[in-house]
């Protein structure tokens, strides 16, 4: 631990966002970064206390107290290197985790102001591209054996990475034109730039993975036969739908409809204008309380939407930074508001959606009708009761940002292990890179188990 005061004398910093009307008319990361001296005094708010909760409530284990040291002493390589042993892309981390391990910090059981982690970890990771301290690895030394991955999002690129550097060939089957998974089709450019993840494929191209893009992998039995192991990594593709009257109407459409398609546009894809689904001059309702809606809403600011209203149908989560449900060093579910909620929107609890309303074929209103939740006499879900009359929402655009369904699967071969989204629905990135790391733990395992045989 560099300064064991720095925690009593040095308030947590944050970067912060740039300003509304700025970042409002284009698609850059809307968060900015510090200079190198305010980084290093916040990282030297780390107290590397006894028990450090952060490393516990870190899906990948990360060793935060001792890279903040590292970077408190301006010892940027061996901050990354201490990084990179249990995070293999700190890059997308450092940018879009939640930071689990911050609300773990005991700093935030002390005063609400915990390390600032995920900041620290982009920095780090931006530093180590910028000095040449990441380079493709020359030295691995192949086993003979190849490997299968279905799905090139964190999940599959983190199981071929780890796999690539135990010596096997790695071949990833992707279905979209390029890598990422959700990293690119589903979180918004305003959140993490594209770019870094090109910049990360390419050194695992140079590390020796093969990407095959637009190759939908129908039969994994068949891959089964082929390779020595298959890594399940397909993610949740089915969004969960509401198919309520008016679910036909022009302008109803699932929430990674838009967002992907936007990032394709950002991309350089064409689309003609009957397929584009833009919030140009429309009133939008999102129809989902989460981080999904939340990056529909400023993705629809940026496409110069006149409008956005947010609803949820669950009760207002409680605010402050305690949760007295879920309390220390467990996560809060208290209210979350982002940068895209700051640019402005509606945002309402407790409302049920009835019905889409039209006109000519196309979407006009949306019928709402608030609710209430009253305790279960029986036990179990509280039941769901109306309150007041039914209203009318206008919008000529309504996204659905529900949640995803958990994907089945059937019974595989055994040599093919599912991960990330795919084996345990939908979540986070840093759960999906944890998860494809331990896969290649057990695909490794297997391999050797039947070459021992
Ligand atoms: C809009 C949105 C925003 C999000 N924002 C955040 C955030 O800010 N922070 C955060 O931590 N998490 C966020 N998440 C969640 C996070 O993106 C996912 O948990 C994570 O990407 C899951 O990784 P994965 O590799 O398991 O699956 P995915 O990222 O879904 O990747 C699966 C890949 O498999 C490919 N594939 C599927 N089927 C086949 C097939 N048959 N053949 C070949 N390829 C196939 C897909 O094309 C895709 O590339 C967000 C999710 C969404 C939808
Ligand atoms: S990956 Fe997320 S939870 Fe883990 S140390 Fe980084 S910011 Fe914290």
């Amino acid at each position: 631990m560099g300064n064991p005061k720095a925690f009593l004398e040095i308030h947590r910093q944050e970067a912060g966002y740039r300003p509304v009307h700025d970042r409002i008319h284009d698609f850059g990361e809307v968060e900015q970064t510090l200079n190198t001296r305010e980084r290093k005094l916040q990282a030297s708010r780390c107290m590397d206390c006894g028990v450090p909760f952060c490393h516990w409530a870190c899906p990948l284990g990360n060793k935060a107290p001792e890279w903040n040291d590292a970077l408190y002493k301006g010892d940027w390589e061996l901050a990354y290197r201490l990084l990179s042993t249990t995070n293999p892309f700190p890059e997308f981390t450092g940018r879009i985790c939640p930071a689990l391990c911050e609300k773990a910090c005991v700093l935030n059981r002390y005063n609400h102001e915990p390390t600032t982690n995920r900041e620290d970890e982009a920095a780090i990771t931006e530093m180590a591209f910028q000095e040449g301290f990441i380079q493709p690895r020359q030295d691995i030394v192949r086993n003979g054996k190849s490997v299968a991955v279905i799905g090139a999002g964190p999940a599959g690129l983190a199981a071929a990475n780890d796999l690539n550097l135990k010596g096997y060939t790695v071949v990833v089957f992707e279905k979209n034109e390029a890598a990422g998974g959700l990293l690119r089709y589903g979180i918004p450019n305003f959140k993490l730039n594209k770019a870094l993840i090109d910049r990360r494929i390419r050194l695992l191209e140079a590390e020796g993975i093969e990407f095959r893009y637009g190759e939908c992998i129908e039969s994994v039995e068949l891959l089964s036969k082929e390779y020595a192991a298959v890594v399940v990594a397909t993610g949740t593709p089915t969004a969960r739908d509401l198919n309520i009257p008016g679910r036909e109407l022009k302008g109803v459409h699932l929430a990674l409809e838009l967002l992907s398609q936007q990032n394709r546009v950002l991309a350089g894809m064409e689309f003609s204008k009957a397929e584009r689904i833009t919030a140009k001059d429309k009133d939008v309702l999102v129809i989902g309380g989460g981080d999904t809606g939340s990056d529909c809403i400023g993705t629809a600011h940026r496409q110069g939407c006149k409008s956005v209203t947010q609803i949820e149908i669950m009760p207002r989560p409680v605010e402050g930074p305690d949760d007295p449900q879920s309390p220390w060093p467990n996560w809060p579910r208290t209210l979350k508001t982002t940068s895209s909620h700051e640019e402005g929107c509606t945002r309402r609890w407790n409302i049920n959606t009835l019905e889409f309303l039209g006109k000519d074929g196309k979407l006009t209103g949306v019928k709402v009708q608030e609710i209430d939740w009253q305790p279960n006499p029986e036990g179990g879900r509280p039941i769901m009761v109306e309150k007041g009359k039914p209203e009318i929402i206008k919008a000529e655009l309504v996204l659905l940002a529900m949640g995803f369904l958990k994907p089945e699967h059937p019974q595989y071969a055994k040599n093919v292990f599912v991960c990330g989204d795919a084996a345990n629905g939908a979540s986070l990135v840093v759960r999906a890179l944890s998860s494809g790391l331990q896969t290649a733990v057990l695909v490794d395992n297997y391999i050797r188990s039947t070459v021992n045989q």
